[in-house]
């Protein structure tokens, strides 16, 4: 099995009403791809079609596809051909359900968006509108998991808290940060490990002679006098 970094997801840009073997047959006689761009296609009733082994390398995003996972939801553009978020409730069911597994298989693996892998042009670290390559999959995959919780209620087991993407957000974060900020940090108590978090972890980590990897494991949770 190949290391998978991405689990990206897409949308196949057409009607709720495309036919796969439509989509199939333009990779293979419009673009003259041997593979297909997705592993899964996520039909509007939610059914999870499976095109392609994941441990074969798909085409969705040029230059990232030798680590990543495809999934692709039937949509994504309304009437006049314009981007929008017309996922079924099925269809986002069934993008949690294949998230998860892959994640539970692929822990370090981030999920992101096809336009995520646009280019910061200006260097700032996100990827603004402006800048997006195109806009598939119609919809922030960072804001949608963090509405959705995402992370807490589907983490795999083995819970890892570090500076991660999504942002883990939940009360043990709260407890991690009471406990640096109770060691001297000024860190805002928000239940958010995010970049402040990591720093403030890393400071600790090194004034008490531990590896500073911005990991919250066992060693630095007994250092913190907080059980994780
Ligand atoms: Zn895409």
């Amino acid at each position: 099995m190949r290391t998978i970094k991405y689990i990206v997801l897409h949308c196949t840009a057409g009607p709720q009403n495309q036919k796969i073997e439509d989509i199939l047959s333009y990779w293979k006689n419009s673009l003259g791809w041997k593979n297909p761009g997705y592993h899964y296609i996520l039909r509007p009733d939610g059914i999870a079609v499976n095109l392609f082994p994941i441990d074969k390398v798909a085409n969705g995003v040029a230059g990232f596809n030798k680590e990543a996972i495809h999934i692709s939801y039937i949509g994504g553009i309304d009437k006049k051909g314009q981007p929008i978020d017309n996922r079924t409730p099925e269809q986002k069911a069934t993008q949690i359900e294949l998230i998860t597994k892959f994640k539970k298989i692929f822990p370090n693996a981030v999920v992101l968006g096809h336009r995520d892998f646009s280019t910061d042009q200006n260097g700032n670290g996100i990827i603004e509108k402006w800048e997006w390559i195109k806009s598939c999959p119609s919809f922030d995959v960072r804001s949608w998991m963090e509405a959705i919780n995402y992370e807490k209620f589907a983490r795999p087991s083995g819970i890892v808290y570090k500076l991660n993407y999504p942002l883990i957000k939940d009360s043990k974060v709260l407890e991690i940060q009471k406990a640096l900020n109770r060691n001297g940090a000024k860190v805002t108590e928000d239940k958010i490990f995010g970049k402040e978090t990591h720093e403030a972890l890393l400071a600790f980590q090194k004034a008490k002679g531990l590896v500073p990897d911005g990991v919250a494991g066992p060693k630095t949770a007994k250092a913190l006098n907080i059980t994780l």
